[in-house]
């Protein structure tokens, strides 16, 4: 992958602070953009403007026409099929769209849900907020090493669990969860199996059939695509028994007064006027990607995880989170500074953290690289580790052995600011 020619197309590299380039390792918030996209984008609005699925004049027709063959381009990507392709806002609108219907017809008091301790805010608040309905919620354990435990998920399935939701990749720790193995694990116990798919969809081959999920959901911002488009997957059979989450114009075929016919699915679940410039860019975003390969996406992030992890041996007091064999987790980096402790145990890493992550970034950013430091939106995952918070760098197509070793230049810049060692 010839990542210096990939860098050109996005022309926000071309920004110099300080007479420096940017080192952009936060691609886990959000990615920058290629100026595809971004040209997409110019491209629709002033050219083919109009609302969609309303008008029957041909500049709405031919609008309508490119919306929805954004939503087939993201069937393709991920293996499904037009219908079950719910345009929504991002991943936490996804999850939001499921609790909120499934409360409606689906669930009952005394119903269980589980998800994990790793899980984003997003796909942990959505279903912990059901409690309010008596809807139990119940967290499945990881291992000291960020691995998802199979056997405390097999314990803890029921005949009361009626929803599994699980991250397919950690946006702290990297853990790539067996989602294929989980999903027959799951469908054993006749449960309903939702994919947190933000972290994996951009990063990785993902094929729904393959994976056999339910639903999954992720965010077009994290793929190169623009904010403010995401993506709910989900089995046709089953989002026409659901109930719509909002409603209004578009998402009905009549209303009366005394009776309302909804749209069939996808339209049932996408009231009032849709992200248009948002689908085309994010459609734009999955030409990008195709274009280079997602095994190739992969393999890179792979490869420079490796990298990373074999240049911060060099420091012995920093503790990294997650699994360390490379082909089990993704290019997500989080790391403390850990009085020498290189290993987590629990009792050791408990009061150890010496240099707060917002200070390392701080550090890190008089260089213009660029982390993220806190608690990621996962705190129950960091009440875990019983940290605060940590640093997290992760990898995109865009970075290369360069920019990790500048980041390791800014790790020594912190030590020596920091006065560590
Ligand atoms: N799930 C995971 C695993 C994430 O990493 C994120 C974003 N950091 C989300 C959900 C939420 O994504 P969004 O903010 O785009 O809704």
């Amino acid at each position: 992958m010839d990542v210096k020619k990939i860098r050109e197309d996005f022309p926000i590299f071309r920004k110099m602070i300080n007479g420096k380039r940017i080192v952009y390792l936060d691609s886990t918030a959000t990615t920058q953009k290629p100026y595809q996209v971004i040209e997409k984008i110019k491209e629709f609005y002033e050219n083919y403007n109009a609302n969609v699925h309303r008008g029957i004049y041909s500049l709405s027709e031919y609008s309508t026409e490119l919306y929805e063959k954004s939503r087939e381009n993201v069937a393709g990507f991920i293996n499904a099929h037009p219908e079950e392709i719910v345009f929504v806002r991002n991943t936490t609108e996804g999850l939001n769209l499921l609790s909120y219907s499934f409360l409606w017809n689906f669930l009952k008091p005394g119903d269980k849900i589980l998800i994990s301790m790793m899980e984003h805010h997003s796909n942990f608040i959505p279903w912990v907020r059901l409690k309010h309905f008596n809807i139990d919620v119940d967290f499945i354990n990881i291992t000291e090493e960020g691995y998802l435990d199979l056997e405390d998920l097999k314990n803890k399935l029921d005949k009361r669990t009626k929803i599994v939701s699980l991250s397919h990749v950690s946006n702290v720790l990297g853990t790539i969860n067996d989602v294929n193995e989980i999903s027959k694990i799951v469908h054993d116990n006749n449960s309903i199996f939702v994919v947190d798919g933000a972290q994996s969809v951009p990063h990785t081959p993902v094929d729904v059939k393959k994976i056999d999920c339910d639903f999954i959901a992720f965010s077009g911002h994290k793929m190169l695509g623009p904010m403010g488009i995401g993506v709910l997957y989900g089995k046709y059979d089953i989002l026409k028994e659901m109930a719509p989450f909002l409603s209004g114009g578009e998402m009905i075929k009549e209303v009366h007064i005394n009776n309302i016919i909804y749209e069939d699915p996808p339209l049932k679940f996408e009231a009032g006027t849709p992200n248009v410039e948002g689908s085309l860019g994010l459609s734009a975003a999955i030409d990008y990607l195709k274009n280079i390969g997602m095994e190739n996406v992969r393999d890179h992030e792979k490869r420079l995880t490796d990298y990373a992890f074999k240049k911060m041996d060099e420091f012995d007091d920093i503790v990294i989170y997650g699994p360390k064999n490379v082909e089990k987790r993704g290019g997500v980096i989080s790391f403390n500074f850990n009085n020498g402790n290189r290993y987590i145990e629990k009792e050791l890493i408990k009061n150890d953290i010496f240099v707060h992550p917002h200070d390392v970034a701080g550090i890190l950013d008089s260089e213009n690289i660029m982390v993220r430091s806190g608690h990621h939106c996962a705190e129950p995952l960091m009440d875990f580790y019983r940290i605060p918070a940590t640093t997290r760098a992760s990898f995109y197509i865009y970075n290369d052995e360069e920019d990790v070793d500048i980041l390791m230049d800014g790790i020594k810049k912190v030590r020596k600011v920091m006065k560590i060692g």
